[in-house]
């Protein structure tokens, strides 16, 4: 139990850690003798600990459905990172994981409490299922949710909202502030009339139109001998996206 049983714990993987070490330094199978171990942590990473339920609880079918949200402040994009709970004693593969299409929505309802009237989550704690939180636990997601709630904060306090009303009936005021202040929520416009960057113009003193010109291709062509990802701009209008490809022999 990591709540209540932390230093036994610790105790025990210490235990794990020099008993390894003394093996690898001691057994003279790994050219170690005159190594020296530098230093161990003293306190338990946890990767999973108390979470709370909230309005809506994120779920693994959110996630690889990459369901939208109406009210999403936050959002992730690792994949569901699954790790076996018997730790260093596990018989299985140390994590598994299972792929999103891409970046998934985390509702404001999942940063707040069901039953407890002024209680915001972000982070570790967020309403999310075991499976879900394999995913929403990485740093950077955390941080988008820890800019949402405590932007939500700052908003309940100033407006006299309680987070599920803020949700319910203000969740624009929410989601432009979230905006404002440089937050990426995908697929929400911001509406800010006062923001100059709506009635910018862009422009660049240079393009790439060849994917030739980039360093690691060749002559003419660029070789798919690696993974390759391409983003082309299509709103508001773009034609039609043409590829020409070489093949050296038949293939898929
Ligand atoms: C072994 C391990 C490996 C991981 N690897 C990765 C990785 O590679 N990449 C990645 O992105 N994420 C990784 N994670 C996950 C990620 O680090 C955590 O999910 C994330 O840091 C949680 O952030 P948090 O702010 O919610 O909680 P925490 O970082 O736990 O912050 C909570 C803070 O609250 C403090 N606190 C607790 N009680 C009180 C109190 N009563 N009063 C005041 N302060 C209090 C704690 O001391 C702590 O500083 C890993 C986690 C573990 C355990």
């Amino acid at each position: 139990d990591t709540v209540t049983e932390n230093e036994r714990i610790r105790d025990e993987l210490w235990g794990v850690v020099y008993g390894i070490w003394d093996h690898i330094k001691n057994s003279g199978a790994f050219d170690a003798d005159s190594l020296t171990l530098d230093w161990v942590g003293a306190i338990p990473g946890k990767r999973e600990y108390r979470r709370f339920v909230g309005d809506h609880t994120l779920t693994q079918q959110d996630l690889l459905s990459q369901r939208t949200f109406p009210d999403t402040v936050a959002f992730g994009g690792w994949s569901i990172d699954l790790h076996p709970v018997e730790g260093v004693y596990a018989e299985t593969a140390g994590a598994q994981q299972r792929y999103t299409d891409g970046t998934y929505d985390i509702p404001f309802r999942s940063l707040y409490s069901a039953d407890v009237a002024n209680l915001l989550f972000a982070g570790r704690n967020i309403s999310a299922s075991h499976v879900a939180f394999g995913s929403t636990r990485v740093m950077a997601t955390c941080a988008t949710q820890g800019q949402a709630a405590g932007t939500a904060a700052h908003l309940a306090a100033r407006h006299g909202f309680t987070p599920r009303e803020l949700g319910t009936d203000h969740v624009a005021m929410l989601q432009q502030t979230l905006l404002r202040e440089d937050a990426p929520l995908i697929g929400v416009r911001a509406h800010d009339g006062a923001d100059l960057a709506q009635r910018a113009r862009i422009s660049a003193s240079s393009e790439l139109v060849r994917l030739d010109t980039t360093p690691w291709a060749t002559a003419d062509t660029f070789a798919l001998d690696r993974d390759a990802a391409l983003v082309v701009p299509v709103d508001p209008v773009l034609g039609s996206v043409a590829f020409r490809t070489v093949a050296d022999h038949d293939t898929d």
